[in-house]
């Protein structure tokens, strides 16, 4: 392809709104073209990459028996009130009416669509089992779009729903998927982790996420030192490194003292001369249901030195909302202090306490009078405990939870791939039964598979740059070669560049022509922009001594190559 056939423009400078390098490189280069927030026009040059991943996507299905669909992007109403979902997925859920007064939404996601499919076609246990695919536009109506493609409102997206006998299967099922999605991540040449997760609003109990690693990711991971284990902060179990020597001392008196002015765990243990740890916080949750009035609260005590984790908390509590912190008011209302004298001891609200609290003894908490905190505070004895568990964030340098003998520590992460069991959650809500062998009739089992399509495009690039641009990997990238003909005006050197392309072509390598009417510079600071991984300067120079140049995009690698062998010389820069 040359590039004055195609539409392709590119900018010096990013607009101010563009917050992270991949998003700045993508809307410099043409890739995409911002519509309004979270929408997107795909241009020529990223549908290429697009496609590219589509097909290795596919071709991996393939193997599994993976059957592909397309299913609505628009959805009636009535199909997502049989799971709940209409209200439980909240504003997140993009809904309108029809000229007929009809409320439809625009899918978010396939479960009650595809299920409705199933549940349609499927009778008997020979149907079984399936495994459906789409690639599909969905809609989300993010609070927040940003970072370009990685939170976009529409993006496309890879989505996978598996159909099985029974549990035994679907869980077989769920592996091969596990598997495949590894097999796609691999061939991309990406550096990533699959790691446990939490299964947010779409259900079910056996979930993984596929995260590029990137620093400028949303999200947070632990990875041990020494064995496979990998979760999302979100979820990963905690277990602290500390064998607190204080556990063999004995109790002491309860004894209040001022601190005026001290609030926080940071001032407190600068003052104090006291370890963070033994500084313990009393946080007050609301455990109501979003829509009533009445407040629910509870208390949770955690290490000054530890993070309390409301996921872990909603799980605990199998609260189907996401429970809320209090605000100042309503801590006072309860304890009678504001946030930073607050503590355990007369509370009249129900007190929950995390694992790593329970080995403290002579502990310090707040008051509940403001200024004042009370020291040697013990549990049981001067208050106590609702329930104990894990209601913190696990941190850098905390225990491997599967093999003490190593350690965690944090990376972040784009996810780009959720797998999940999802069992009969949603066969149970919308009644998708087969015929068994017996006469009678079995819920279906079900699975959900998911990959980002658009956003992990945009991730490879947040992982693959330098300061010049994007340094796009072989697997995905929009062409594999870039000939830069200097002197667009020497018929003879674009002939070379045509004749490559073709010869190249014929072995599965693609290449585009920068054939504008530039300057040298301007080509090789779009090329390096662009970055694809082989470039190939052809000027006039070079071409009455008989040669071109080729350089590698990553690390800018150049060889001066004789004509005759430039063919050879690109395969051998790309390894084919
Ligand atoms: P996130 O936690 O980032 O909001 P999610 O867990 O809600 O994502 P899933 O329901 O698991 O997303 O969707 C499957 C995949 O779709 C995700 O792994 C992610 O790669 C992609 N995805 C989700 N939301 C967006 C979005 N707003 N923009 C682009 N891609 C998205
Ligand atoms: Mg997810």
């Amino acid at each position: 392809m040359k590039w004055s056939q195609t539409h392709l423009y590119t900018f010096k400078e990013a607009p101010n709104d563009a917050d992270i390098t991949s998003q700045q490189l993508f809307i410099r280069s043409g890739m995409i073209k911002k519509v309004a927030p979270g929408l997107f026009t795909y241009g020529p040059i990223f549908l290429r990459s697009l496609r590219k991943f589509e097909a290795i996507i596919r071709s991996e299905l393939e193997k599994e028996s993976c059957i592909e669909v397309l299913m609505p992007m628009v959805q009636p109403r009535e199909l997502w009130e049989e799971t709940n979902r209409w209200t439980e997925m909240g504003d997140g859920l993009l809904k309108f009416k029809n000229r007929n007064e009809q409320w439809f939404c625009l899918g978010a996601t396939h479960e009650e669509v595809i299920t409705d499919y199933i549940r349609f076609e499927v009778k008997s246990h020979r149907d079984l089992p399936k495994n459906i695919f789409q690639i599909q536009n969905k809609y989300r109506d993010e609070i927040r779009p940003r970072f370009g493609l990685m939170r976009g409102r529409e993006f496309l997206m890879k989505d996978g729903y598996s159909f099985d006998l029974d549990k035994e299967s679907a869980l077989k099922s769920y592996w091969s998927m596990y598997e495949a999605y590894k097999r796609i991540f691999n061939k991309l040449g990406v550096q990533y982790r699959i790691v446990e997760a939490d299964a947010g609003n779409i259900g079910g109990s056996l979930t993984h996420e596929f995260q590029l690693l990137a620093e400028a990711g949303e999200d947070a991971l632990l990875v041990s030192t020494g064995s496979d284990f990998a979760a999302n902060r979100e979820i990963c179990p905690a277990v602290s490194p500390k064998k607190l020597e204080e556990a063999l001392e004995n109790l002491k008196e309860v004894e209040e003292f001022p601190t005026p002015g001290l609030k926080t765990i940071e001032d407190l243990s600068k003052n104090l001369n006291l370890e963070k740890y033994y500084l313990v916080k009393t946080l007050f949750v609301s455990i109501s249901e979003p829509k009533d009035s009445d407040l629910k609260a509870i208390a949770i005590l955690v290490r000054g030195d530890h993070e309390l984790n409301l996921i872990k908390l909603k799980n605990f509590l199998k609260l189907n909302f996401e429970p809320r912190l209090l605000n100042d008011q309503e801590v006072f209302q309860l304890s009678g202090a504001h946030p930073g004298s607050c503590g355990p001891v007369g509370l009249k609200i129900p007190v929950y306490v995390d694992n790593d609290v329970l080995p403290l003894k002579n502990f310090i908490v707040g008051a509940n009078k403001d200024g004042y905190h009370l020291k040697n505070v013990n549990m049981n004895r001067d208050f106590k405990p609702e329930a104990i568990g894990d209601f913190r964030f696990a941190q850098e340098g905390d225990l491997d939870p599967t093999q003490p003998t190593f350690e965690l520590r944090t990376y972040r992460g784009i996810e780009v791939g959720h797998v999940f069991y999802l069992g009969t959650k949603y066969s149970e809500k919308m009644n998708a039964r087969y015929a068994d062998k017996n006469q009678g009739t079995q819920l279906i089992e079900m699975g959900c598979y998911g990959i980002g399509v658009s956003r992990t495009l945009q991730a490879i690039v947040e992982q693959n740059h330098d300061s010049e641009g994007m340094i796009w990997p072989k697997s995905v990238s929009p062409f594999l070669v870039h000939i830069c003909v200097l002197d667009v005006k020497e018929p003879a050197l674009l002939n070379l560049a045509e004749s490559l392309e073709k010869e190249l072509a014929s072995l599965g390598v693609d290449v585009f022509i920068d054939d504008r009417d530039e300057r040298p510079g301007v080509k090789f600071k779009d090329a390096d922009l662009l970055g694809f991984p082989v470039r190939v300067t052809l000027g006039q120079k070079g071409f009455e001594k008989g040669v071109g140049e080729v350089v590698l995009r990553k690390g800018k690698i150049k060889k001066e190559v004789l004509l005759n062998q430039l063919k050879a010389s690109i395969l051998d820069a790309l390894e084919v």
